[in-house]
């Protein structure tokens, strides 16, 4: 089936109008991640309402896996035994304007916290490409934006609030638990039910956003330092084919010494003269405002709109980051395989990571470029490919998303998580009996 006619099928399924698929669940459909590539392996949901009855569940269960928002593509979520869920423990706890954090329950999304944040004057420092995923999903899984001066959105997070596998409420600081801090960020699911985060804040700023197309690859070759330093945060999307990034996103703040200038030739790409999607063969009705319009920082730095559905609706995706400085050569050797990728592809899209401390983030003491795969929602032959893929990036030492489908073996995965016996310690210390361990935990971390 060729790109346009899956496309088309596809968003027939997805209507563009977004209801949360969490709360359109009846307990007589089967309970699915959001792209509905998996179906979770137990269908007993409990949704947590306070701490106290959060407590008493993990009192009450051997074994079980929290849920987010669903947006992972891999089976990091699943459970076979039981599934909880905090989407309805939401609220902001309080703002702390001398310590320039937010404290939110952690069912919160970004799209809920963002407009607060900035009706009170604030702002975070980066969101992915889209609102709609959970903080404490997003933060455990090292979820990440674009911007060479931007750390993932877990290296926001200031303060973290658990319920360990014996039931005690576990409080962790940047400032005052060091490397166990860093350690517990990015947890997998694996240390504890998350149940608040405090997230570093800033006074809030606006923002534009423009779209260029047609930059070559030749000249990403030659500029791609001076293209990444361009503007707070650059996206370049492709689909492999004609040596060429067929859209250029730059996101902007509007503060002095910040803009972009937007000329009319950006490395020979050409400013796009209306608003498009990151498919081009898509309406991007479910995009954010581009063509230069300010407008505040949570409706520019997302690539799709809360409210709408994200992206392509049926899909897979997966993602590598290769330590900055290997960029160019790891994108040359994905490109060279594009007869390959193709054909099974909707788009890729490649974004900067500044490097953080938190161990099992792929951004860990390294500066990372990431390369990213919207695939057609076809397992069988994905997962042919990746195969091809990783070995092609292993030189590189890419390292996969924790969230997005992946192949690479559990011994590369601990050569290249250099912290991860450090993790694993840590998580015994919070859940000897493996609690909140499953099949993807006990395969790719525990095994
Ligand atoms: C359309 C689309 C676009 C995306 N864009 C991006 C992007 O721009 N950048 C990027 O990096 N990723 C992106 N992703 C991937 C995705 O956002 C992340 O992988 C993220 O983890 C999803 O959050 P979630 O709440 O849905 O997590 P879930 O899939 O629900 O859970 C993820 C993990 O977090 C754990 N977890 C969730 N809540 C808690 C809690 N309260 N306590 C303990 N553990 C918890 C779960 O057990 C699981 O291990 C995208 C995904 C989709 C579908």
């Amino acid at each position: 089936m060729n790109k346009r006619t899956f496309l088309k099928l596809s968003s027939a399924v997805m209507a563009s109008r977004f209801v949360s698929p969490l709360f359109a669940w009846m307990p007589t459909e089967k309970l699915t991640n959001w792209s509905g590539n998996l179906e979770y392996s137990s269908q007993q949901l409990t949704q947590g309402t306070s701490l106290e009855q959060v407590q008493d569940f993990v009192g009450k269960h051997e074994k079980f896996k929290v849920l987010g928002t669903r947006h992972c593509f891999n089976n990091i979520a699943d459970s076979k035994d039981e599934l909880l869920s905090l989407r309805q423990m939401d609220q902001v706890v309080s703002v702390d304007v001398k310590a320039k954090t937010v404290t939110v329950e952690s069912g919160s999304s970004y799209g809920k916290l963002a407009p607060y944040l900035d009706s009170k004057g604030f702002a975070l420092h980066n969101l992915a490409s889209l609102p709609h995923i959970s903080i404490a999903g997003a933060c455990s899984t090292a979820t990440h934006g674009s911007g060479e001066k931007n750390g993932n959105l877990s290296s926001a997070v200031a303060a973290l609030e658990f319920i360990n596998a014996a039931g005690d409420v576990v409080k962790l600081s940047r400032d005052k638990d060091g490397e166990t801090f860093h350690g517990a960020v990015v947890g997998l699911g694996a240390l504890g039910v998350i149940t608040k985060v405090t997230l570093d804040i800033q006074p809030t700023y606006a923002m534009k956003q423009w779209v260029y197309e047609n930059l070559s690859l030749a000249q990403f070759k030659e500029h791609f330092d001076a293209i990444e330093a361009s503007a707070y945060s650059i996206s370049l999307f492709t689909d492999w084919q004609n040596q060429q990034f067929s859209e250029v996103w730059i996101k902007s703040r509007t503060e002095p010494g910040h803009e972009f200038s937007a000329p009319k030739d950006f490395y020979g790409s050409k400013p796009a003269t209306k608003n498009l999607h990151p498919i081009v063969e898509l309406s991007a009705e479910n995009c954010t405002e581009q063509l230069g319009v300010p407008g505040p920082w949570y409706e520019r730095l997302p690539h799709f709109r809360m409210g709408f559905t994200p992206s392509a609706g049926k899909e897979l995706q997966s993602e590598f980051f290769v330590p900055r400085q290997n960029a160019v050569d790891a994108i040359l050797a994905v490109e060279r395989l594009r007869d390959q990728i193709t054909p099974h592809l909707m788009i890729s899209e490649i974004r900067t990571i500044a490097a953080d401390h938190l161990w099992m983030s792929p951004a860990y003491k390294q500066p990372c470029v990431a390369i990213h795969f919207t695939w057609k929602q076809d397992w069988p032959n994905v997962s042919k490919l990746l195969p091809v893929i990783e070995k092609e990036l292993a030189p590189y030492k890419a390292r996969p998303h924790w969230g997005k489908l992946f192949t690479i073996s559990p011994a590369t995965l601990k050569q290249i998580y250099t912290k991860m016996p450090d993790f694993i310690e840590l998580a015994k210390k919070y859940d000897p009996k493996g609690k909140f361990r499953n099949d993807f935990l006990n395969r790719n971390i525990f095994g």
